[in-house]
Order: structure tokens, then sequence, then C-alpha cells
């Protein structure tokens, strides 16, 4: 199986290099060329400038790119040239109505897609360890496995096309209000002086221990917010949230203040930061 990566941002370095690992990258794309260059020096694999060169020479091919329009434009770049009997998966958090949309396309050229967005930070993505929620055929699924796998510890299958997104949705708003507990509860054990090393320390072995609590409550209670995952890009997923929740008529009030404070954040220059910067609008030292 010949495998071709788009998009290497954050997490797609990371998933690249594990997917060369496990011996079945072929090649690497990027917008930014340099980028895809310099890794495929190091992994020893091709790189690709356009991703229509990329999609000639696989038959699996993995993306993840920031937002909708992304995937769709890689979508459309693909299909001039990619071969029957191809499969695409797209590990983008995107909208189900996105996946949907570049099954459709990718179907009148005889290619299957998956839509396998994940969770687990940039750590998950380096080592190896994300989890993944898969929507399509599970045929398809169970033959892209292996790779995948080099990927990711935990894939689970989800439903048909969409229903991978319909999960990250829900993580998405989950991760909304553990950002929100972090920051504000850090915030209130800062103000009081506690050693927030112990702080952090003894409350991940709790009830209350969580992954972000672990991976950023130090880096965000010493203000270093480098993401991680862009505070802009998390904003992207909850407005998808916020529309799948209006068609269904449901309330999502968390969701909704983590938008409004991050629309804030955004304005003043902070998108490019991690979502533990939201910290700073729960931590006033002086008041
Ligand atoms: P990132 O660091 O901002 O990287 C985005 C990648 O997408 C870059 O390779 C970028 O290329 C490429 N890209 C953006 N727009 C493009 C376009 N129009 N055409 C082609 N390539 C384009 O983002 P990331 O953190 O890796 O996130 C990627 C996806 O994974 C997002 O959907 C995000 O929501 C999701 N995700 C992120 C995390 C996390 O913790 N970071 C966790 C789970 C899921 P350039 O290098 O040229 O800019």
């Amino acid at each position: 199986m010949k495998v071709g990566m788009i998009g290497l941002g954050a997490m797609g370095m990371g998933m690249a290099r594990n997917v060369a690992k496990s011996g079945y990258l072929t090649g690497v794309y990027n917008r930014t060329v340099n980028k895809a260059q310099s890794l495929a020096e190091e992994l020893n694999v091709k790189s690709y400038q356009e991703p229509e060169a990329l999609a000639a020479e696989v038959s699996i091919i993995l993306i993840c790119v920031s937002a909708d329009q992304d995937v769709l434009d890689m979508v459309t770049a693909i299909t001039k040239t990619i071969k029957p009997g191809s499969v695409v998966v797209d590990m983008s958090t995107v909208s189900s109505a996105t996946a949907l949309k570049a099954a459709e396309m990718l179907s009148a050229y005889q290619v299957d897609f998956l839509d396998a967005p994940v969770s687990g930070g940039v750590e998950g993505a380096k080592n190896g360890a994300l989890a993944m929620m898969v929507g399509g055929e599970p045929n398809i699924l169970e033959n892209v496995k292996p790779i995948l796998a080099s990927m990711a510890a935990r894939i689970m299958h989800m439903g048909e096309i969409g229903a991978g997104q319909a999960t990250k949705a829900v993580n998405q708003i989950m991760c909304a209000g553990i950002n929100q507990a972090v920051t504000e509860a850090l915030a209130f054990a800062q103000i009081q002086g506690l050693p927030m090393d112990k702080v952090i320390d003894v409350i991940s072995g709790g009830a209350s221990g969580n992954w972000f609590l672990q991976h950023r409550g130090l880096t965000m209670t010493n203000e270093s917010f480098a993401p991680g995952f862009k505070l802009a890009l998390h904003h992207k997923d909850l407005k998808i949230c916020q529309a799948m929740a209006d068609t269904q008529g449901v309330a999502l009030p968390l969701a909704d203040l983590t938008v409004t404070a991050y629309e804030q954040l955004m304005a003043e220059g902070y998108g490019d930061e991690d979502i533990s910067a939201l910290y700073r609008l729960k931590y006033h030292p002086s008041i």
C-alpha cells in the first residue's frame, strides 16, 4: 500500500512520522512546500509540490488540514489525478456535511472516503497514541487499519460517513467545558498563592484529574500558551457544533460561552495561541 500525507501542521507532522515508521509512507505534500521538503528529507520519502502529483502516485491519501474549505480544496485538487480504487482518509476536524460532500465528490472517481478525526493533541500525534473516530464503510476501514494504527492507539468505527465528525463534535463541546473548568479553577488557585505544581500534581491524581490539566496546567499558569491546539481552530470547531445544535434544537451554553471568550481573545490577537490562553481571561492578579 502506497500512502501519501497532505497537511503537515502541528498534528500532521507527528502523524506522518508515525506512518513512516510503520514503513507505509511514500510521500508528503504541504501548502508551505519547504515544510514538506525538510520532512521528506528526514524520513527519506518523496516531497510533492502539488497534491495532484501525490495523488497520482499513491492509493491511500491521508489529509490533516485546518478547516472545511481546506479539505474540500484538497479533495478538488486530488480528483484530477486520483486512481479508481484509492481511499481518502480525512483526519481534519470539520463538519459531517463536509465529510459527506468530500465522499460524494470522490465517489464520482470510484474512490472511497472515511472521515477519521482524532483526539489526543500534538502529544498524541507525536506518540502515535491518538483516539480516532471513524465514519464510513467498515470494510474500507479494515483495509486501511494497519496504517491508521500507526497513528492511533484507539480506532472506533462510529457509523456511516459523517459519524466520525459528529463524534468529534461531542469531543469538542466537552473540551470547551474542560477548558472553562480548568482555567477558572487554576486561576482561583493561583490567586490564593498556592504552589501550582503541587496543586496540579495532587488534583491530577483525584476525581477531577484530566488530560488538559496534566498537559496544559503548568504551562498556562506560567503564562506560556504555545500551541498545542490553536484557539482559532477550536473556535472553528465550536461554530460547527453550534450549527449542528441549531438544526437539532439543542442548547450548548458552555460552548456558546467559550465561543464568545475565544472571539474576544482572537480580536486581541491571541487566535494562534493554545486554547489554554483562555486563562488570560480568568487570571487577574490585581483584583
Ligand atoms: P495547524 O498546525 O494550523 O496546521 C494546519 C495544516 O493545514 C498546515 O499543514 C497547513 O499548511 C494546512 N492548510 C491549511 N489551510 C490549507 C489549505 N487551504 N490548503 C492546503 N493546506 C492547508 O493545525 P493542526 O493543529 O495540525 O490541526 C489540523 C487539523 O486537526 C484541524 O482540523 C484541527 O482542528 C485538528 N486537530 C487538531 C488538534 C491539535 O491539538 N492541534 C487535535 C485534534 C485535531 P501550511 O503549513 O501551509 O499552513
